[in-house]
């Protein structure tokens, strides 16, 4: 119902408003074209040199699985909200089973010192491991050697497959001591403390256990995309093509798959991405200003945080909520992606859902006009997204040549399973760039890549090492 105790803004205001965002949330197909061309310089530069924005990490991951894989992996998945702790049967035909738990990360654990990070995700390998697989004296019935896949999904740069040194944080993250040193050997000396007996045998990003689960029971897929808290891709590509690493000698016709860390695109010189104020706010108040631009555009951990923005200027320019205390809604992140996500999914007439959203979470009266406004701004926050994901599924596609035959992009993270239309709004983009043959490019929803993921790749690293190869 109205509240006609509250003025109204007028409607040729709220208007106006919209026609403004309107501009500069909306991407064109001609100029996600322009953002293609400059992202494939992007990746193919990344390639050729090291200490790039976009560095094009070679994982060391060689291939993909034969789909014979099998036996018992454990992985600890370290992501952007919460830590995972799994075992793996591969079955060996494509098939797997998975028992895991599920550990929330609290603020102190992700700004805190990192050693502590990692001490508190060996205690959960520990009782994990006890508690699925401990007996009364405290003794592990597990398989000698099992192999443990270690998936921390942050830009590691990369020497072998077990190691890896953390170029900077993402996603809000800052504990100390950890930038610019090997998390495998810190991870290690948490394990060590913590006398859990396992061979830590591979570091994964989430974007390579993505590509290769999804390998393992779709051979079609060629790219492995996260769109979570975080963004960022993953590709296989031809060691003769990655100039950075030729002296190491590898086989030119190897394969060796690429984590592309993406999410910095066009933080160097914002020369490319339609950044708007808004964007540029996130940047400046974030832990990591100058970095993740494009991540900053698209991922779930800001979208909510644009959404706000928006609004906080127009509760300043006296156009919404006028009347009313707007306290809740001017703390920073106060509105999550999820939010947004209820927004767009309200079909009734005079949205009640959003009515419901705003008076239970922020106990603030809305109009229809106001509750129209938010869906109109979610759209168009939720659009650009996607669009512009687009764009960076578009670069590889090109660049790779995966256009013309067709190819699937195996997709995790809760912005793409959740939010309504993403993925349908990924693929209109796609057709905006490439016309009819855009069809051919599917994303769909990817394998466990940070559990099954790494297992299979934990199990070809421990392969490998038994034929002697690199
Ligand atoms: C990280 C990537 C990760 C992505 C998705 C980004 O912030 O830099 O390593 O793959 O988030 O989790
Ligand atoms: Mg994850």
């Amino acid at each position: 119902h109205e509240h006609e105790d509250h003025p109204h803004a007028s409607k040729k205001d709220m208007a106006q408003h919209v026609r403004r965002l309107e501009q500069v949330f909306t991407l064109t197909p001609q100029r996600m074209r322009m953002i293609v061309d400059a992202f494939i310089d992007t990746l193919e530069i990344g390639l050729a040199e090291a200490g790039h924005a976009v560095p094009m990490i070679p994982t060391f991951v060689f291939g993909f699985p034969k789909g014979d894989e099998k036996g018992p992996f454990l992985a600890v998945d370290l992501g952007g909200t919460n830590l995972r702790v799994c075992h793996v049967e591969l079955e060996g035909d494509g098939k797997f089973e998975i028992t895991q738990s599920k550990y929330r990360l609290t603020e102190e654990q992700k700004q805190g010192e990192g050693q502590e990070l990692f001490d508190f995700c060996a205690e959960c390998l520990a009782s994990f491991l006890h508690d699925q697989y401990g007996d009364e004296d405290g003794n592990l019935n597990l398989e000698d050697d099992i192999a443990l896949g270690f998936t921390f999904s942050y830009p590691c740069i990369q020497e072998r497959i077990d190691q890896g040194v953390l170029l900077r944080w993402t996603k809000g993250f800052g504990a100390k001591n950890v930038e610019d040193h090997d998390v495998v050997e810190m991870f290690k000396k948490s394990l060590e403390k913590n006398k859990v007996p396992i061979k830590l045998t591979a570091l994964i990003n989430d974007t390579t256990g993505t590509l290769v689960s999804s390998h393992y029971v779709d051979p079609k897929t060629r790219i492995g995309v996260i769109f979570g808290t975080g963004c960022n891709a993953a590709y296989m590509e031809k060691v003769g093509n990655i100039p950075k690493i030729k002296d190491l000698g590898l086989p030119e016709d190897a394969e060796m798959a690429i984590n592309c860390e993406w999410g910095a695109f066009d933080s160097e010189k914002h020369e490319h991405l339609p950044r708007t104020k808004y964007d540029i706010t996130i940047d400046e108040t974030s832990n990591k200003p100058g970095q993740q631009a494009f991540e900053k555009m698209i991922a779930g951990l800001y979208l909510g945080e644009i959404f706000r923005l928006v609004t906080c200027e127009l509760i300043d320019d006296g156009v919404l909520f006028l009347g009313q205390n707007t306290y809740k809604v001017e703390k920073p992140y106060a509105f999550d992606t999820a939010f947004l996500s209820l927004i767009e999914s309200d079909t009734t007439d005079e949205l009640l859902l959003v009515t419901g959203l705003f008076t239970h979470f922020f106990q603030l009266d809305t109009t229809i006009p106001e509750r129209q406004f938010f869906k109109r701004l979610a759209q168009l926050i939720g659009t650009r997204a996607a669009r512009l994901s687009a764009c960076g599924i578009a670069a590889i596609c090109s660049k790779m040549g995966y256009v013309d035959d067709g190819c699937h992009v195996a997709t995790d993270g809760s912005l793409y399973n959740k939010y309504p239309k993403f993925p349908e709004r990924i693929h209109e983009a796609l057709v905006d760039i490439f016309g009819e043959k855009g069809r051919g490019i599917l994303t769909h929803h990817a394998e466990d890549g940070s559990g099954v993921g790494s297992a299979i790749i934990a199990s070809m690293t421990h392969k490998r090492k038994q034929e002697g190869l690199y």
